[in-house]
């Protein structure tokens, strides 16, 4: 059975004990911005239900143009206001850098990709750096942001300190 196969079965599972139907806009108005780490399932370790929540994710959890345009429907159309970012430990991001990737990209495909692969050492660092995009996107109608880094060793949640 491959893995999608075991999915659409687990999906059917799902959908026997399925909550019922939700408002499309979040209830509690928060958007969370997440790395695509397997070791983090952020409904749960947030305490979050279905309905709850907008979570957008990326390599990294790096604020990009699209996490912007994602944040900008989530606010104006979809009503929430407060955005929480989640770094992780052990990022797939820290063991690499944006010109080493694109090496590797280049050998194995023959063609170098034009955007940046967004690779950092300090996952704290990262985060206030994502904060300060944040603060000065102009598309926003709330920048409470606060950021985060998961340990995937402990499941512990720290928050990063904004000097200043
Ligand atoms: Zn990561």
């Amino acid at each position: 059975m491959s893995e999608i196969d075991r999915m659409l079965a687990a999906n059917a599972e799902w959908a026997e004990r399925f909550p019922g139907s939700r408002d499309v806009r979040p209830a509690r108005r928060v958007a969370v911005v997440a790395c695509m780490d397997s070791r983090m399932p952020l409904f749960p370790m947030l305490g979050l239900e279905v309905g709850d929540a907008h979570v957008i994710r990326n390599a990294g959890g790096v604020i990009t143009e699209d996490v912007i345009r994602s944040l900008t429907v989530s606010q104006h159309v979809l009503g929430t206001r407060e955005i929480l970012l989640v770094h992780h430990t052990q990022c797939g991001l820290q063991a690499t850098d944006d010109n080493s990737f694109a090496d590797l990209v280049e050998q194995a495909t023959g063609r170098r990709p034009p955007w940046a692969v967004r690779a950092f050492r300090d996952a704290d660092e990262d985060v206030r750096e994502s904060m300060r995009l944040i603060h000065e996107s102009p598309y926003l109608l709330s920048h409470e942001v606060r950021g985060s880094v998961y340990d995937v060793a402990t499941g512990l949640l720290s928050e990063v300190v904004v000097e200043g």
